[in-house]
């Protein structure tokens, strides 16, 4: 076998068994590890779980049902192929989207399996997540960036929404582009402390740089990002509140980090504790995420857009609608709280 298929195969197996891991954990079975979510069985056979997800789908009407599918499971808002690899189906074919503008001050950039956003202020730019690795970072995202006419060296803050020790999707362009464009690089404290003594030598992490902690806010010119702390997908995931504009009018989206909230009374107290202050306060109208299709049809939403830049923007819910998806949630997160109790689960 020639050594460029060989090094391939290798790549495709590491892949497959970072994937495969949380869905081994979820079975229990031989795995010594204790469960980090109920199974399909017991979340279907919790009652007091039912009783939250009937509130939850009466809440999603019919506007919101996809959404209310995406989120009332067992595991909750997963990666596409995470949930693919669960349904039996096979891997969909990666590729780089086109850049989209999603919002007037606000672009996504990468792959469809999982991309980064630029948001540009008067003063700068502020990146978040730089995909897998420095080949991405350097062969993708910058040319990307170049493509739409983004210049990498206005690049001031890169925003890391999480890192897991060992792996680095969202982390691993940083190193890359701390080196050549010198932005600040920040991330929850508690995921410096949880990856820096993971890395791996052939996937160098950013040098840390500024710590963020709940509550903290970043201002860069006319932009002001607050940063909550989602802990549950990991110890330091964050939860970002972006000031958006979409023809010249002005909303607040919430970018979360990570999609699945491990089903504890931690995550979830946090979760409320997010929802009823910062969410409220803000008016949040929409959610994105780093992986599309976690929360819904991003990659379709985003083709919408790109054809038609002067319509509605499908990521924003509008305050009603939004207003009732953040409730549907919290429903949801409480449901796999009591299933994972219920079946005596790790609650902590
Ligand atoms: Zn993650």
């Amino acid at each position: 076998m020639p050594t460029q298929m060989l090094r391939g195969a290798t790549l495709a197996l590491a892949g497959l068994l970072i994937t495969q891991a949380p869905l081994a954990a979820q079975r229990g079975g031989g795995d010594p590890r204790p469960p980090i979510f109920p199974t399909p069985e017991q979340f279907a056979a919790s009652a007091s779980a039912k009783m939250h997800v009937d509130a939850a789908r009466k809440l999603a009407g019919t506007d919101l049902s996809k959404e209310f599918e995406n989120t009332c499971s067992s595991t909750g808002p997963q990666r596409v192929a995470l949930a693919r690899q669960a349904a039996g189906l096979p891997p969909l074919k990666d590729y780089t989207v086109e850049p989209t503008k999603i919002f007037d001050n606000v672009w996504f950039l990468g792959l469809a399996s999982q991309g980064a956003f630029v948001i540009t202020t008067n003063q700068g730019l502020i990146l978040i997540d730089t995909l897998n690795t420095t080949e991405e970072a350097r062969d993708i995202l910058v040319p990307s960036m170049q493509k739409v006419g983004l210049d990498p060296a206005q690049i001031k803050y890169i925003v890391l929404s999480h890192g897991h020790p060992g792996q680095t999707d969202h982390t691993g362009g940083a190193n890359y582009l701390q080196r050549t464009y010198k932005p600040r690089v920040m991330m929850a404290k508690e995921d410096w402390d949880a990856t820096l003594p993971a890395q791996r030598p052939e996937r160098p992490l950013a040098n840390r740089d500024m710590d963020i902690t709940h509550g903290q806010t970043l201002t860069l010119g006319d932009t002001t990002l607050t940063f909550t702390i989602l802990v549950g997908h990991t110890p330091g995931t964050l939860g970002i509140f972006m000031p958006v504009k979409w023809h010249g009018e002005s909303h607040v989206v919430l970018l979360h980090g990570g999609g699945l909230q491990h089903p504890n009374r931690e995550s979830l107290n946090r979760f409320q504790d997010v929802i009823s202050t910062y969410v409220t306060r803000m008016n949040a109208e929409g959610i994105l995420n780093a992986h599309p299709g976690i929360y819904q049809d991003t990659l379709a939403d985003m083709e919408a857009i790109r054809k038609n830049p002067a319509g509605a923007n499908p990521l924003l819910y509008g305050r009603e609608r939004a207003g009732r998806y953040w409730k549907m949630m919290t429903e949801c997160a409480e449901a796999r709280v009591i299933a994972m109790e219920g079946a005596g689960g790790r609650t902590q």
